[in-house]
């Protein structure tokens, strides 16, 4: 799938009603409570993420979790992954890499039981300092302003309490990570200010925001461990460009921890169906076996409202007030 220079898809995929639901893949797990709420207001969690996988392999069991408990679980993600490399077999039955990853991202959503998926259309920036950055279709070479307006509108149609998306530095300083970042911190704050990016649809304030990130005391002792097995902690990664040793030295504060273990099978399941990128990997290696049997839970800094030093919290939507 091609888009022409200047025109953005604005897509959301269809998820087959049938696929939706996770019970098949939770193995009669009941730890988590359905939420009842006592309004008719249903909790709704906005994720905006930059390619096809980010939501499987960075925040696949919250999402999982809170579509599991009856919240309604929307995904933007900004780019067709065009820069993931690629084993050309995954190509077979695909007119290119943005329809078999957007094919692959349809299979995640429906394992982790999302109620939408919209995709920007942007192109993939790759990682810093690659040509791919200066594409003019790529979201990284996109104003603020423009993209922040379209997640403005998706907030205001889509009604979130709940915004989630990387942290700072992207994760692992994707470019296109930090791009989005950026335009979902601006369309937080806009989408309730009436002045701000006027649309069709009314203002609407989101409650909370989170940034994604992950324990660096984990990520430390995965770079002690690497060299063990032959793996160089500073070029990790399908594409080597991923320095673990630079990002252990930089600290996010973790505000939430949300548990994942009683959704575990729909969260590999999603991961599994990015089978271009590496998720049976991502669902069976070392790292994973690491994080399910040391974490089970994702990490989460709370950006808004301001967090309390020592805040721990379980759950994303506490203190919304319905
Ligand atoms: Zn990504």
């Amino acid at each position: 799938m091609r888009y022409g220079f200047g025109i953005r898809l604005a897509a959301t995929l269809a998820l087959k009603p049938e696929t939706r639901h996770l019970k098949p893949c939770l193995n009669g797990a009941t730890l988590v409570t359905p939420f009842t709420p006592t309004t008719d207001v249903r909790p709704t969690l906005l994720a905006v993420l930059a390619h096809p996988d980010d939501e499987s392999f960075g925040t696949g069991g919250t999402l999982a979790r809170y579509s599991w408990m009856g919240a309604h679980v929307h995904l933007i993600c900004a780019t067709g992954g065009e820069e993931g490399s690629f084993d050309p077999k995954y190509l077979k039955g695909y007119a290119s890499i943005t329809e078999r990853r957007h094919a692959e991202l349809a299979c995640a959503a429906a394992a982790l039981g999302l109620t939408s998926v919209t995709l920007l259309g942007y192109r993939d920036s790759g990682m810093a300092g690659t040509p791919a950055n200066q594409h003019p279709e790529a979201l990284a070479a996109q104003a603020l302003e423009s993209v922040a307006a379209r997640i403005t509108a998706h907030i205001r149609r889509l009604k979130p309490q709940v915004v989630v998306t990387f942290d700072p530095i992207g994760g692992y300083r994707h470019p296109d990570h930090i791009a989005i970042q950026r335009a979902t911190v601006a369309a937080f704050h806009a989408a309730g200010d009436p002045a701000a990016f006027p649309g069709a649809e009314p203002p609407w304030q989101p409650q909370k925001l989170y940034f994604q990130t992950f324990s660096r005391t984990l990520l430390r002792v995965v770079v002690r461990l690497m060299p063990l097995f032959g793996r160089d902690p500073r070029r990790f990664g399908r594409n080597h460009d991923i320095d673990f040793a630079s990002l252990a030295e930089v600290e996010f504060p973790i505000h939430a921890r949300i548990d994942y273990l009683p959704v575990v099978a729909a969260r590999l399941a999603a991961a599994r169906c990015h089978a271009s990128q590496g998720g049976e990997q991502f669902a069976r290696g070392p790292l994973a076996w690491y994080s399910h049997v040391f974490g089970g839970n994702e990490s989460y800094m709370r950006a808004f409202p301001e967090a309390a030093y020592g805040l721990r919290e379980r759950d994303l939507f506490e203190g919304v007030n319905w």
